[in-house]
């Protein structure tokens, strides 16, 4: 009979770097932690297992960054916008100007393929929002600009293993790599792994939550504008065909393909898929298979049959599965549900997504010091964090993070003792909004008909 245990040598390993702040995951909470951290004047490495930053906004390719205002009102702001106006200045970002916002059916047709509605209201169509649809690379090459600027150690190839805990602090962290295993050591440690690898690692409480998982993927040689005119101009032909595409694929949103900057190219949030544990092998590997099969059964059939589509082909799939939740910080606060979707306002909020609040306490374990944890396994209930868990939000808790995590040390306290006021002003400062002082919704002008 084969063993089913193998027990591993101790080993002693080398030590390759030493930073005042490690963050652990290059995605946009990770990035945002990183960045903000340094510009405060704390040394950093930032530790990511992929050749790239971006985490599931650039590898996962998912091209549309949303929850970012209420209304009228732009409620992330800080290094959010900043990677937003970079990618923009070069024409890797789209957003409709403030102008074309709200509720007018012209500028829906206008807008709606390009991801930048409301999907949160109830009225239909949908109003054109503040929300930014942008091209993966445009966001590699803006984040790799800002971490070169603020002259952070960025080790890209580098898979965490392991936490070093001693008596109940996190000092470190061990990496895999073609290197071997090696160990990079800490004053604070920022899990944003989005699957809280490091805090789970250290012993920190968590939920195990599940959520659907997709395999995005981009076509290319599609004729944009004849398939919004066919949506548009032909809706009950439109709704017939597209109905027949939604099926083939086996679950998508209603809006299953959106323009990116680059001519030509859409990317599409699909197929969804249920059932699958995004922390086990044997599922992620079925997701890539099934997803690659669905995808293709669907472009034979939106070739054949869809207008707009007659010449399209397979750009690429995501090299990073959509996986959307897993792991939970069960931490000093656990956000609800009902926090969410009654716009709790919380004293120690230290940043917003569309119209509510996440406090300082949901990125703060339990019984481990000197950690935080910034992104989609911030401490929510695995029900709210399917509400607030978009890129942008997840880009303000990692700002405040990082934020945090300087104060801390050059406070000499620790990041469970810091003072939240002084934090909450000082990302006020940067041009954040950390939601300290609590909104009130500010709809979109009426524009005259
Ligand atoms: C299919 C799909 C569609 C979505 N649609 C939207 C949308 O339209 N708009 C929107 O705003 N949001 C959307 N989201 C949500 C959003 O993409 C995520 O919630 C967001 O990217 C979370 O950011 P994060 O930094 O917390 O985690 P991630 O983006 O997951 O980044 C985590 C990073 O950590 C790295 N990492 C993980 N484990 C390790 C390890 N062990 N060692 C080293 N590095 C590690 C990863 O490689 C990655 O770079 C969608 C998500 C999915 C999956």
């Amino acid at each position: 009979m084969l063993p089913t245990q193998y027990e591993e040598a101790a080993r002693t390993l080398r030590v390759v770097a030493r930073a005042d702040v490690v963050v652990v995951g290059g995605g946009p909470a990770g990035f945002s932690a990183a960045v903000a951290a340094a510009r405060q004047g704390a040394s950093v490495c930032l530790v990511e297992r992929y050749p790239y930053l971006g985490g599931l906004a650039s590898g996962g390719m998912v091209l549309v960054l949303d929850d970012m205002c209420a209304g009228a009102e732009i409620t992330v702001r800080g290094i959010c916008a900043e990677l937003i106006d970079r990618m923009a200045a070069r024409g890797d970002a789209v957003y409709p100007p403030d102008a074309e916002r709200g509720h007018d059916p012209a500028m829906f047709r206008k807008w709606s393929r390009w991801g930048v509605f409301d999907f949160n209201t109830r009225t239909k169509p949908h109003p054109i929002c503040y929300a930014v649809a942008f091209d993966p690379d445009g966001w590699k090459r803006a984040s790799d600009d800002m971490v070169a600027e603020a002259k952070i150690n960025l080790r890209l190839h580098s898979l965490f293993a392991g936490s070093i805990v001693r008596d109940g602090r996190i000092v470190g962290v061990i990496t895999e790599s073609k290197a071997g295993r090696e160990a990079i050591m800490a004053d604070v440690v920022i899990d944003a792994t989005g699957d809280l690898d490091v805090a789970a690692a250290a012993g920190a409480q968590f939920s195990d939550g599940a959520y659907m998982v997709t395999t995005v993927f981009r076509l290319g040689g599609v004729d944009t504008d004849e398939a919004e005119r066919f949506q548009f101009e032909e809706p009950a032909r439109y709704e017939k065909l597209d109905m027949a595409a939604r099926k083939i694929i086996g679950g998508s949103w209603d809006y299953w393909w959106l323009k990116t900057p680059l001519p030509g190219i859409v990317w599409c949030n699909c197929p969804h898929m249920t059932g699958l544990d995004g922390m086990k092998v044997e599922d992620l590997t079925r997701a890539e298979f099934d997803g690659r099969k669905r995808i293709h059964a669907m472009v034979d059939h939106v070739r054949a049959n869809l207008p707009g589509f007659q010449n399209c082909y397979v750009v690429d799939v995501a090299p990073q599965t959509g996986v959307r939740q897993t792991r939970m910080l069960e931490g000093e606060y656990v956000v609800t549900k009902s926090d969410i979707t009654d716009r709790v306002h919380f004293s120690d909020s230290i940043a917003r997504g569309r119209d509510y609040y996440t406090p300082y306490r949901a990125l703060l374990p339990r019984g481990i010091d000197q950690m935080l944890v910034a992104g989609r396994h911030y401490s929510a209930t695995p029900s709210a964090q399917k509400i607030s868990r978009e890129i942008p939000p997840c880009m303000a808790m990692g700002e405040a993070a990082g934020v945090a995590a300087a104060m801390a040390l050059s406070g000499k306290t620790t990041v469970r003792n810091i003072d939240v006021k002084e934090l909450q002003r000082r990302l006020r400062a940067l041009g954040a909004d950390p939601g300290d002082v609590a909104s009130v919704y500010q709809p979109f002008t009426e524009r005259a008909a």
